[in-house]
């Protein structure tokens, strides 16, 4: 039988190379290339090190299975890329055959990306996180409420029976304030309560306008210059159009934030996706619509990068701390997903993918967003 080894090769899921015993390269199969981001770099007859550059991680890998002679296995290398954020690779790395005594062998490399399952323990992590916001929610609640009814009605019996102005002003206070404990409270329910929607068919570019209108009459957003990047082929899509207008008023708000008081650009797009497909309850792939806010903000520091959705989390002296966390309650609910990118000193952007139709309405809405394909 004559084997196309190229061909075999060409045809596997994981990423092989294989290296002579000069560390030449001399097959190399396509997702080994996708893997490494360097398409043109990565051909036969190249040295390894002078493709990918003597410190990449996977020069690192090959050079201690040549010191030690075994071959060695890595979970979830980071592998650069050129334009992206890095992929999570397995890297199993080992001699092929054996060598003359002494003399170094040929060495095989196999690729494994774990980018899919790295989102999906993302995304299970993050719901296990939205439903323990909802059983500290519903206990604040109970325990909270209660009491604080009965502060604000002594409170006001002491303003109402005081003679004197600096009780009553002192009785008004407390009420003011535990009228704004309740209103967080409130908030905070949002992950307790249900997480119906009264859908309809909404147009996503009349809703932003409106909103981006809004948004820029607040106080200190003069300076900035909105850009609009619409798909005029989007259609539209059913949601709930107060909730989709929150999530959308709560990032739109924190871009403009970001940028005071400089100012600078906020760049809203729109448009279907078609590499990013949710996945729906069915386990279809749906068709998906994706809107895009990006700013010219400082950035988000990869530290806290991962806790901004946590309810209360703020670096502002006034913030909540409630918006990204809300909004990424409400785009989960309509069966979609948030995603924060952010590179510092550069800007942030914060992609929203919905589907086009809202999952149905007795099913929990989370399923569809679990089975998300990865991004
Ligand atoms: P708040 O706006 O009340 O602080 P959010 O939940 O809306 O609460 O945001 C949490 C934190 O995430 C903010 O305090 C800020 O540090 C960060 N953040 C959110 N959006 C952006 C952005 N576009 N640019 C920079 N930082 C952001
Ligand atoms: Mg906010």
């Amino acid at each position: 039988m004559n084997l196309d080894l190229q061909g075999i090769f060409d045809a596997l899921l994981e990423g092989v190379i294989v290296l002579d015993a000069a560390d030449r390269i001399e097959l190399v199969n396509p997702e080994a290339r996708r893997l490494l981001g360097a398409a043109h770099d990565v051909a036969p007859g190249k040295s390894l090190g002078e493709a990918l550059g003597a410190d990449h991680p996977v020069c690192a890998v090959v050079a201690r299975v040549r010191r030690s002679g075994r071959a060695s296995i890595h979970d979830e290398v980071e592998i650069p890329q050129r334009f992206e954020s890095p992929i999570p690779v397995d890297v199993a790395v080992s001699n092929i055959g054996d060598a003359p005594r002494g003399r170094p062998a040929a060495i095989a490399i196999a690729m494994r990306d774990r980018s899919a399952a790295r989102t999906l323990r993302e995304e299970i992590s993050e719901r296990e996180r939205q439903e323990s916001y909802g059983h500290i929610a519903a206990g604040i609640a109970h325990e909270v409420r209660n009491p604080l009814g009965g502060i604000r009605g002594a409170a006001e019996l002491i303003g109402m029976r005081s003679k004197d102005e600096r009780s009553r002003k002192a009785a008004s206070l407390i009420v003011g304030e535990v009228d704004r404990i309740s209103g967080l409270v409130d908030e905070l329910m949002i992950f307790a309560r249900g997480d119906r929607l009264e859908l309809k068919n909404v147009n996503i570019h009349r809703l932003l306008d409106t909103l981006l209108d809004l948004a820029r009459l607040e106080r200190g957003h003069e300076m900035i210059k909105i850009v609009r990047r619409y798909d005029p082929s989007l259609p539209e899509i059913e949601a709930d159009e107060s909730r989709l207008q929150q999530v959308f008023l709560n990032l739109v708000r924190n871009a403009m934030q970001a940028m005071e008081p400089k100012g600078g650009r906020l760049t809203v797009s729109t448009g279907m996706t078609l590499e990013h497909r949710l996945v729906g309850l069915d386990g279809r792939a749906q068709p998906t619509v994706r809107i895009r806010f990006q700013d010219e903000g400082p950035g988000i520091p990869e530290s806290i990068l991962g806790r901004l959705s946590t309810p209360f989390f703020t670096t502002k002296p006034k913030g909540t701390g409630l918006g990204l966390s809300v909004a990424r309650h409400w785009v989960r609910c309509h069966g979609g997903r948030l995603r924060i990118d952010s590179v510092l000193g550069e800007g942030t952007r914060v992609d929203v993918d919905l589907p086009l139709y809202a999952p149905a309405q007795d099913a929990p809405a989370q399923d569809a967003a679990d089975q998300e394909t990865r991004s």
